[in-house]
């Protein structure tokens, strides 16, 4: 019913010729792949030059961040005018900018709204840390950041929510399966509450956190888990083609 979804956040890695070989070296499998929304997400120096190169292809673009405003003295930011019919999706919230750039939940719903606004896609992230897990509060932390995401949010068309617990992102420390479906499940179940049933059962929720390939079938084989949010392993091309290989495996058999 939901098409699943696998992005590729490379995060601050390659320079423009790096990203078009990574790029290039995946294409093609991914294009022979359409059961699954394969999203590359580089960095934004090299957006313009992968949107050339993906004309006409089924594979998404997406950006990593970007700020609400929509034009203005903001010396370094991008905006969500920038990047529409640039790129379709953009990620919001991700864990490195919550903690190493003190982006609060206010800002990401800024964002979130903005986003919509201007016809990009959300991947809103949302993950506890590692104290947060071991004083049970995970479904509190959670709770916060989606419905502090999504304040004010009426219509959620091409919402995606990630959870990727803080302690499994580039760690090599997956979350249990158990514990990724139980948290991705309360998420949609938040969902329920702000959007209605019908709506929440449309928005896809990925896991993220140390997703590999040889890890990627026991997470997608859970109900509630649509796709994956992959940092390191969406550096390699083969990797991560795998990887949507897997999701089209379990998802559509
Ligand atoms: C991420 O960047 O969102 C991520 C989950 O990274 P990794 O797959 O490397 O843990």
């Amino acid at each position: 019913m939901r098409t699943p979804i696998i992005a590729g956040n490379w995060k601050m890695n390659t320079t423009l010729p790096q990203a078009l070989a990574l790029a290039r070296a995946m294409k093609e499998s991914l294009e022979a792949i359409p059961q699954v929304e394969s999203v590359l997400c580089p960095p934004f120096i090299s957006l313009a030059a992968i949107r050339d190169l993906l004309q006409g292809s089924p594979i998404r673009l997406g950006a990593q961040n970007m700020y609400f405003q929509e034009k203005g003295a903001f010396t370094g930011e991008t905006s969500p005018a920038m990047l529409q019919g640039l790129c379709h999706y953009v990620i919001l919230g991700h864990s490195e900018r919550r903690h190493i750039f003190g982006e609060t939940d206010e800002l990401v719903n800024q964002k979130v709204k903005a986003a919509l606004t201007f016809g990009l896609k959300p991947i809103l992230c949302a993950g506890e840390v590692l104290a947060e897990r071991e004083a049970g509060k995970t479904r509190e932390v959670v709770t916060r950041q989606v419905r502090g995401g999504l304040a004010g949010v009426k219509d959620p068309d091409g919402l995606v929510v990630a959870y990727e617990p803080v302690w499994a992102i580039g760690t090599g420390r997956a979350a249990t399966t158990g514990d990724a479906q139980e948290v991705i499940g309360h998420i949609r179940h938040l969902l329920a509450e702000v959007f209605g049933p019908p709506a929440a059962q449309a928005i896809r929720i990925q896991y993220g956190g140390s997703v590999t390939r040889e890890n990627t079938a026991s997470f997608l084989r859970e109900p509630d888990i649509d796709g994956a949010l992959v940092g390191g392993a969406s550096l390699r091309a083969e990797e991560f083609v795998s990887i949507v290989e897997q999701a089209r495996a379990i998802k559509n058999p």
